[in-house]
């Protein structure tokens, strides 16, 4: 006779439901698993068989035939093992059938009976609820983690002797053993100000106007003068992640084993991958393929600091992300996506040296700058939508440490950066978009209709600076984002010159 248990396969950061079906009947005594199975979950049979005997379970001398159902999905993890020694057990008559009704199961077995965590336990606990389930059992390590969701009963299980007495108990009994709902915690981390650092408005001002439309941002200028402090600060202006982005990130995490026990992610991720990251790493992938360092800047910051010195290869693999807000990973015939839309926050020295264009410190060749400045490569470069030139730090400002204006300390600029985000808020109300800067050209159309001065402005400019379209409209999802930084319902000649100073900086080195 056949006895089923529930459990869940990752797909990308989903889940899908898993039926776990055993079969022991007359024939000889070994053990079978069919159901599309990666190496991993394969071993799985020797794990429940070792754990269930060192437990003091003797299976009956039989044919048993486990299936992970549908077949059509490949399986890969670890999970696995907790169903199908559960499903073993109440097959073998260890424990009554009705335990495992409405019961999800997820956790690794070790040989001596003990579960373990494993990875992706956010995911699975979702689509629990989803298909009606009412309890989900996993290793006490993941209970913290689960009881992220709210609904139903998050069971942790030690080994299987308290598997064994847990599917015994009756319902009210087992009810006892869950976790309260995680309560949800307020603290904040104090973060760094902007208000710490002398002078360089410019560049504070650049930061805001990305932050508030979600633009790319390119800082550029000698090392020393603040490229690194200055995006270390930006997590303190972004506006606050929505509960359904923090779900969708608290994913991410979860599926790579990096969420813990805090409860949801509640702050936009601020990632900063060295130079020397795989591509791997960055992009994702492995053998039961996680989410890379782009996907865990999802809804967030991905910092590249000195970006030319990270390979072609690696700076490459961003292009598909900026695009389409994704990353692919292709492994085991199967192609499994993770979610990437982040703001990237690109940082470099103008040369070798650092010193271009000042002539009296740069020593590099008119080629070592060209040749510097190429290994960004034009489809990155398309995708930044805000430069911004970085000075060294000026004696006289560093002076006035002490009395920066209150109007670039990161509590007022933060002000500033919601005041435009309620603005966004409003305006994409019935769109898939939140943020300017994920504006489409149909969308531009729609929501920054130049006046008739702005246009004669723009068309002069257009010419004037052979501007591709690109460019051009670059310019004015950048000047609608400053528009709403001012309140503004249209957009005006000043927002647009300022759009533009941005885009001069650009044309400075690369032109
Ligand atoms: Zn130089």
């Amino acid at each position: 006779m056949v006895v089923t248990a529930a459990t869940g396969a990752l797909c990308g950061i989903d889940c899908r439901l898993i039926t776990v079906e055993v079969d022991i009947s007359n024939g000889l005594p070994q053990m079978e698993m069919v159901g599309s199975l990666s190496g991993e979950v394969r071993e799985a049979q020797m794990r429940v068989r070792v754990a269930l005997k060192n437990t003091g379970i003797a299976l009956p001398p039989q044919r048993i035939t486990v299936n992970l159902a549908p077949a059509s999905l490949h399986k890969e993890g670890t999970q696995y093992d907790l169903p199908i020694a559960a499903a073993m057990l109440a097959a073998g008559g260890f424990v009554p059938k009705d335990g495992l009704r409405d019961c999800f199961l997820a956790g690794e077995l070790g040989l001596n009976g003990e579960v373990k965590p494993v990875c992706g336990i956010l995911p699975m606990v979702l689509q629990a609820r989803e298909a009606g389930m009412k309890e989900v059992l996993m290793a006490p390590d993941n209970v913290s983690e689960g009881a992220v969701v709210s609904g139903l009963h998050i069971i942790g299980v030690r080994d299987l002797e308290e598997l064994i007495t847990i599917l015994s108990e009756d319902e009210e009994t087992r009810r006892k053993r869950c976790v309260p709902d995680e309560p949800v915690s307020d603290e904040e981390n104090p973060k760094a100000d902007f208000g710490d650092i002398y002078g360089q408005e410019g560049m504070k001002r650049a930061m805001e106007v990305a932050a508030a439309g979600f633009h790319n941002l390119l800082m550029i200028g000698p090392p020393g003068a603040g490229k690194t402090m200055a995006a270390r600060r930006l997590s303190s202006i972004l506006p606050p992640i929505t509960e359904e982005e923090a779900l969708e990130v608290s994913k991410i995490y979860s599926v790579s084993g990096r969420l813990g026990g805090g409860g949801l992610i509640r702050e936009r991720p601020f990632i900063a991958p060295h130079h020397s990251a795989t591509l791997q790493a960055l992009a994702g992938g492995g053998r039961n393929p996680k989410p890379g360092l782009i996907s865990m800047a999802h809804k967030g910051v991905l910092f590249l600091d000195e970006t030319v010195h990270f390979s072609p290869a690696a700076l490459e693999v961003l292009r598909q992300p900026l695009e389409d807000k994704k990353v692919l990973v292709a492994r085991n015939n199967a192609s499994y996506e993770f979610p990437a839309e982040f703001m990237l926050v690109a940082a470099m020295n103008p040369c070798p040296c650092g010193n271009y264009p000042d002539p009296q410190r740069c020593r590099c060749s008119r080629e070592q700058v060209q040749r510097y400045l190429g290994r960004l490569s034009g489809p990155l470069l398309d995708r930044i939508d805000l430069c911004v030139e970085l000075g060294r730090v000026e004696l006289p400002d560093y002076r006035k440490a002490g009395e920066a204006d209150p109007d670039w300390y990161s509590v007022n600029m933060r002000k500033r950066v919601l005041g435009a985000r309620r603005m966004q808020e409003l305006r994409f109300a019935g769109e898939k978009i939140c943020f300017n800067a994920q504006m489409g050209v149909k969308e531009l159309k729609r929501y920054v209709a130049l006046g008739k001065k702005e246009q004669e402005y723009m068309d002069t400019v257009y010419e004037r600076l052979h501007l591709s379209l690109r460019s051009y409209h670059r310019i004015l999802k950048v000047a609608r984002t400053i528009a709403d930084l001012d309140r503004s319902e249209n957009v005006e000649v000043g927002q647009l010159q300022e759009a533009l100073c941005y885009r001069g900086v650009e044309e400075r080195y690369w032109g």
